[in-house]
Formats: C-alpha cells, sequence, structure tokens
C-alpha cells in the first residue's frame, strides 16, 4: 500500500499538515494565494491550490505557474467550475455576475467534494486546514460543517475590512448608514480607531448606497459574520502600518496573522542563497500577457522621473475620464508609463477621438502596455510617481518601494486605502470622487516636484519599516513562522 494511504489508515499517526488554498478568481487574489501557497510549500506544507476555472485559463496561458510549480512535490493544481465561460478575466462590473455563477454552481460542488472527502481521495491527503479567500462565507460554513480547520486569507486592505465590513453592523445600528444628508465629508465618528481620519466618502463605496437589502450590503454582513468565526486571519500588511485598527480588530478576530508586504516576504524567502547558483526565474502570476519591454523603456529614463499609471485588474474608465487623466499627465510634462489592460476603457475608444495633440505628446513622453510587470516597475530608479486606482496589492507594493501614490480610487476597498495613503501615511494624494485635468495635473507636480521632499521622507519611512518586517526578526516573519507552527498543530490534532 502507498506509505501516505498507509499512513492515514493508521488513525495513530498525526495526519500531514495539508493545506487547501482557495482563492476569489480575480488577479490580485489569486497573485496573492500562489505567494502564500509556494511559501507554504518552501514550510513543508502540502498544498492543494484551488482555482476556479475561469481564471485557471489566462493563468496558464500567461504565465509559467504550472512549470515553476511542478518543482514542489507538496503542490497541486485543482480546479472548480464556476458557470463561466469568459476566455479571459473580467472586469470589476461584473463582479456581481461572477459572485452569483460562483454562488450557483461553485458553491454546492465545493461543499460535495468536501464533505465526500473527494480532494482527498484526488490528493491521497485528507484536507487539515482550509485557506479562503474572507469573501468565500461558504468555505468557512463547509469547514465549520466537516470540523476542517480553517483560516481565512483578506485580500482586501485591513483598513477596509475594519471601517467598512466588521463596523458595517454598528455603523447600520447607529442610523449612519444609509447616509442622510448630502455632506460626504462628515466624520464618522463610531469606528475606533479611525475617528479622526475617515470622512462618510472615505468608507467603502457600498456605504453610499440607500438600499441595505442590496447584494453586496449583504455579502458584505455575511463575510464580516463569518471571518470571525474561522480558527484565524492572514492579512497582507505588516504591524506598524495598521497600528491604527489592528488592537481594535484583534478584539474580534483575535489570531490574526500580519504577514506583509506578502509578495515582499515571499521574495526574500525564495531569494537563491549565495551557494546555489541559479537564479530565481520569473515569478510572475498575471492573468494577462506581460511586456516586459517597458522595463527597456525605463532604462532611458532619468531618476524619479516618470509617473506610472495603472489602474489595477478591475477597474473600467469612461472615455471622458481616459482623456482627463491623459490631458492632466501630459500637461505635467512628466514622462509615463501607463497601463491601459485590455477592455478597461468602456466602449473601447479609437485614435480618431482623441485630440491630436496627445497623441503626438504621447509619442514623445510616454509609453503605453497592455500588462506591465508591475512590482518591476515600482521598483525601477526611473519611476518617481504612481498614479493608482488604490487596490490594496498596489498600495502595498508602493509602499514597499517607497513611491508616492496619485490616489483616483473607485471601488472594493479603494476608497478606504486611498484616505489611508493620504492621511494616516501621508504617502500621497487622495483625490477621490474626481475626475479633472487640472487637478490631476496639479498632484503630478505636486508629488514629482513641489513638495516631493516632504511626501518621500514619509514614504521611506514606511518602505525600511515594511522590510524591517519582513527582516528575520521582523513581525511579519515571526508570524508567518507561527502561522506554519498553527498549522501543524492543528492538522495533528485533526482526525
Ligand atoms: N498588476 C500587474 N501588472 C499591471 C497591473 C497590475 O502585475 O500592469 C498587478 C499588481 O502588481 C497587483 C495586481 O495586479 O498585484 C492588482 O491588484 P490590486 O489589489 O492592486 O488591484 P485589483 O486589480 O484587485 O483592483
Amino acid at each position: 500500500m502507498d506509505p501516505i494511504q498507509q499512513q492515514i489508515k493508521d488513525s495513530k499517526l498525526p495526519l500531514e499538515p495539508h493545506a487547501l488554498i482557495f482563492p476569489i478568481p480575480f488577479q490580485g487574489p489569486v497573485n496573492g494565494a500562489l505567494k502564500l501557497a509556494e511559501l507554504l510549500c518552501l514550510s513543508g506544507i502540502h498544498v492543494t491550490f484551488l482555482n476556479t476555472d475561469h481564471i485557471q485559463r489566462p493563468l496558464i496561458r500567461h504565465t509559467d505557474v504550472l512549470s515553476r510549480f511542478s518543482r514542489y512535490p507538496n503542490f497541486k493544481f485543482e480546479t472548480i467550475p464556476d458557470g463561466l465561460d469568459h476566455e479571459n478575466p473580467v472586469s470589476g462590473d461584473r463582479f456581481q455576475e461572477v459572485m452569483d455563477a460562483i454562488d450557483a454552481v461553485t458553491k454546492p460542488l465545493f461543499r460535495e467534494m468536501m464533505v465526500s472527502g473527494r480532494f482527498s481521495r484526488r490528493s491521497q491527503r485528507p484536507v487539515t486546514v482550509m485557506i479562503p479567500d474572507g469573501v468565500f462565507s461558504f468555505a468557512v460554513e463547509v469547514a465549520i460543517e466537516t470540523s476542517t480547520p480553517v483560516i481565512s486569507f483578506e485580500t482586501i486592505s485591513p483598513c477596509c475590512l475594519w471601517t467598512s465590513y466588521f463596523n458595517l453592523a454598528p455603523l447600520i445600528e447607529a442610523g449612519c448608514i444609509p447616509f442622510t444628508g448630502n455632506d460626504l465629508d462628515e466624520h464618522v465618528e463610531n469606528v475606533p480607531g479611525t475617528e479622526k481620519v475617515l470622512r462618510k466618502r472615505d468608507l467603502a463605496v457600498f456605504c453610499r448606497l440607500n438600499d441595505i437589502s442590496d447584494p453586496e450590503i449583504q455579502r458584505t454582513l455575511e463575510e464580516a459574520r463569518t471571518i470571525p468565526r474561522a480558527q484565524g486571519l492572514i492579512l497582507n500588511t505588516f504591524e506598524e502600518l495598521d497600528n491604527l485598527i489592528l488592537p481594535h480588530m484583534r478584539r474580534l478576530c483575535p489570531n490574526i496573522y500580519t504577514i506583509g508586504p506578502l509578495h515582499s516576504l515571499h521574495k526574500s524567502l525564495l531569494k537563491p542563497k549565495p551557494t546555489q547558483k541559479s537564479p530565481e526565474t520569473s515569478s510572475s502570476n498575471s492573468v494577462w500577457k506581460e511586456d516586459r519591454t517597458c522595463l527597456l523603456w525605463l532604462d532611458t529614463q532619468a531618476p524619479k522621473t516618470v509617473i506610472f499609471i495603472s489602474i489595477g485588474s478591475m477597474v473600467t474608465l469612461t472615455l471622458e475620464q481616459l482623456l482627463e487623466i491623459w490631458h492632466g499627465v501630459v500637461n505635467s510634462g512628466k514622462p509615463f508609463l501607463w497601463v491601459r489592460r485590455p477592455g478597461s476603457i468602456t466602449g473601447g475608444y479609437d485614435e480618431s477621438q482623441v485630440p491630436s495633440e496627445l497623441l503626438v505628446r504621447t509619442k514623445e513622453m510616454g509609453c503605453i502596455v497592455d500588462w506591465a510587470p508591475q512590482e518591476d516597475v515600482l521598483a525601477h530608479s526611473a519611476v518617481g510617481g504612481f498614479f493608482t486606482h488604490s487596490g490594496w496589492n498596489s498600495t502595498v507594493e508602493s509602499i514597499v518601494e517607497g513611491v508616492p501614490m496619485i490616489c483616483w480610487p473607485c471601488y472594493v476597498d479603494q476608497q478606504v486605502n486611498s484616505r489611508f495613503v493620504g492621511e494616516v501615511w501621508k504617502a500621497g494624494i487622495d483625490m477621490k470622487d474626481s475626475c479633472d485635468r487640472f487637478i490631476i495635473e496639479n498632484a503630478v507636480n505636486d508629488i514629482m516636484d513641489v513638495n516631493r521632499d516632504v511626501f518621500t521622507r514619509a514614504t521611506n519611512k514606511w518602505a525600511n519599516l515594511a522590510k524591517e518586517s519582513i527582516g528575520e526578526t521582523g513581525s511579519s516573519s515571526i508570524n508567518f513562522a507561527r502561522l506554519i507552527d498553527d498549522i501543524r498543530i492543528m492538522s495533528s490534532t485533526m482526525k
């Protein structure tokens, strides 16, 4: 008999730790979850990585994940249907469609698989801990039903999770949501830790809805109720960055593992040792093809002169917004690298709709790509500023590299993140709720020239603290080691 099966049969032996990682099928969460998976593999944990069909297709098409992970005998990909037949990843305007399809198709299949132990038979090992994305409340329910330990992995920002998820029910009870009156600048007094920081406009954008029966609000309330029922919560942050809110959050979820910046921890733990010959190959987890030629373009630019523009994997722009940003950046006179993700301009556009002076100036001072190796771009010495939609991964990646941000948030956690960037971390400018070429031009000049010293003092401080946190004795390294220990302990007590 296979020794592993023998071991499972022999009830006296403890089960080997086997984590089932289950991300929500969007670029940011899948990227983070793969990094976590690789770190667990390196620590000797068996990992089954469960992707839904629709995200696995482009992931495999555009990356070398299959060969890269084949070096880990303790890693396995599994896929589960999600009822979506899109060939390419979808934008955020179809988020509800994705969640509805997952609810209808994936959720019952997932439960059936876990209850019947089909995962166990296929991978020969019982799952001893589940690590689903925080949004998958149903996975926590299934874990509880099957007595499987579960640790939620929340890929949105802790500041949003705290202010707009965990505090959503209290804010509704206090009569603060739905908002009364039109003053979005009114301070939100009843979220512990952020009383002096948060205005109504800085809460997640669904807090502006008038109807609390809206599916987004209901899903958020459910997520906030479910996460504290898991045995732990993994967050992509470091203690110093979120010390305003973490003590409050720990009252609700005592077992929080802050292991961020996750991509930096990943890089540092995968760095070849001096005795190892082969350098690490690219570790792209992009679901679009990365255009690395933009790095060559950056090589031709002077240090700290380029503004990098990206709205991540889900946000879309109207043509009007595109043109306002375009004019603003061009008028600032700064060279720019702009990611225009395929499908990210609502309704598309062609050059006849773009004023010719923009096209001419762009040829002189700009570089436009479909998708960039963002971590490398932000680390490039030519990049001096980041015009971002304030997605949490982008925010953390920028903080690590000490790049000041101009924040133009759209949804999910972005409204909260941009406020924290501007007001708490002083790492950039929050220009939410506006999209005006003059404001953009001023903001670019402000972070690149006028107040560059002020911003870089703050961003350098955070970059250094981020690096310390993943050092040998840093808080994130210690928390990651504790996570591994806890996974082993949870697995050893499971039968
Ligand atoms: N990203 C990338 N290339 C690009 C644009 C984005 O690799 O051209 C990556 C970026 O590094 C980040 C992720 O896509 O890790 C976007 O995640 P984020 O949380 O910032 O935003 P979302 O896409 O979820 O809105």
